[in-house]
């Protein structure tokens, strides 16, 4: 039997170059990051992995912030929490969406504490945030000592609980262009309880042109129903540059199902979560297409 030690060497750094710093010199130990602790904790808690070190990044209250301008978009710094997210103004005013996804993520305790970007680099295939952010075409900042880099949202969970953050790295922020006019976004959930992970998850991002007819551009993305968040390419092309109507989204629900990858499990069997997949697109794509004609 494997035996697995708790202790561990606590490093807490409180700037980014700090954080950095330590990220570089412990690259090739067996590190982890903490931010609010509400996923790491409990894996730790369980015995599923037992780094030697623990680096603290909640200390570094420059990375926590929620800004807004036209040019830029919106910038969500990596100790932003579900909370200051959801009550944020400002996201409310530009991307109501995200505040209507947070209200569902856990619970409040947990989105008092817990961060966006956390969030996402636990990496969880149903995390909530991910498919919203797919849909909303944003990217994640990446950055290591003296380097950064920026990944699509849909590339950066790579696999179950595995993203593209490299030893030696930390994700700092989420980027989220300004939506353009005659948008409109939703996103929907199915759990068995509220604030449980999601069964399956969808956001639908509609631009219509400037006679609000035709869908210029559609950006989907799925949770819950593969390895990864997915974005579903397949089904946007049968939706782009078409007038959008209940049945063209009922053809777009099929493909949908074709491009999705569920597992079964004690909650569902993947043909189960293949039909719900379906069923929420068609019930989100509706909402975000009266969205984009009242926008
Ligand atoms: C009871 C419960 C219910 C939940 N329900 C939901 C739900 O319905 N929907 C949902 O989406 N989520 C849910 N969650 C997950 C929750 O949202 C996350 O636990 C939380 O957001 C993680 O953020 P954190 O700051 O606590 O991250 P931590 O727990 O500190 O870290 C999580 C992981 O990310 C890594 N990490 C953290 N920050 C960075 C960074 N900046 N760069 C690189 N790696 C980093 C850590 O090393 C760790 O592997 C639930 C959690 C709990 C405990």
């Amino acid at each position: 039997m494997k035996t697995i030690t708790t202790d561990f060497d606590y490093l807490a750094a409180t700037t980014v170059e700090e954080a950095l710093d330590l990220l570089a010199q412990h690259k090739d130990d067996d590190y982890k990051i903490v931010a609010g602790g509400q996923s790491l904790n409990t894996a730790m808690k369980h015995r599923l992995i037992a780094p030697e070190y623990i680096i603290d990044i909640k200390g570094l209250t420059d990375l926590d912030y929620i800004t807004f301008d036209e040019k830029e978009g919106l910038k969500v710094g990596a100790l932003a929490t579900h909370r200051s997210l959801e009550k944020s103004p400002i996201v409310r005013e530009k991307y109501c969406v995200l505040c209507e996804m947070e209200e569902n993520v856990a619970s409040v305790e947990t989105r008092n504490w817990g961060t966006v970007v956390g969030d996402l680099c636990n990496a969880d295939p149903a995390v909530d945030p991910a498919p919203p952010l797919i849909a909303l075409d944003a990217k994640l900042k990446i950055a290591s000592k003296g380097e950064e880099r920026i990944v699509d949202a849909e590339e950066f969970v790579v696999d179950y609980y595995d993203t593209t953050v490299q030893p030696g790295e930390m994700a700092t922020e989420i980027l989220i262009p300004a939506l353009p006019p005659n948008t409109g976004v939703y996103f929907t959930k199915y759990s068995q309880m509220l604030g449980d992970y999601a069964l399956a998850s969808a956001s639908v991002l509609i631009t219509l042109d400037a006679k609000k007819d035709k869908c210029v551009n559609v950006r989907i993305g799925f949770g819950g129903v593969g390895n990864t968040p997915i974005r579903a390419k397949k089904t946007e092309e049968v939706l782009k540059g078409k007038k959008i109507t209940e049945a063209l989204l009922a053809e777009a629900a099929e493909v949908a199902k074709t491009e999705i990858n569920p597992v079964s499990g004690i909650e569902g069997s993947a043909d189960y979560k293949r039909e719900l997949a379906g069923t929420l697109l068609k019930r989100v794509g509706k909402v975000a297409l009266e969205r984009a004609q009242k926008a």
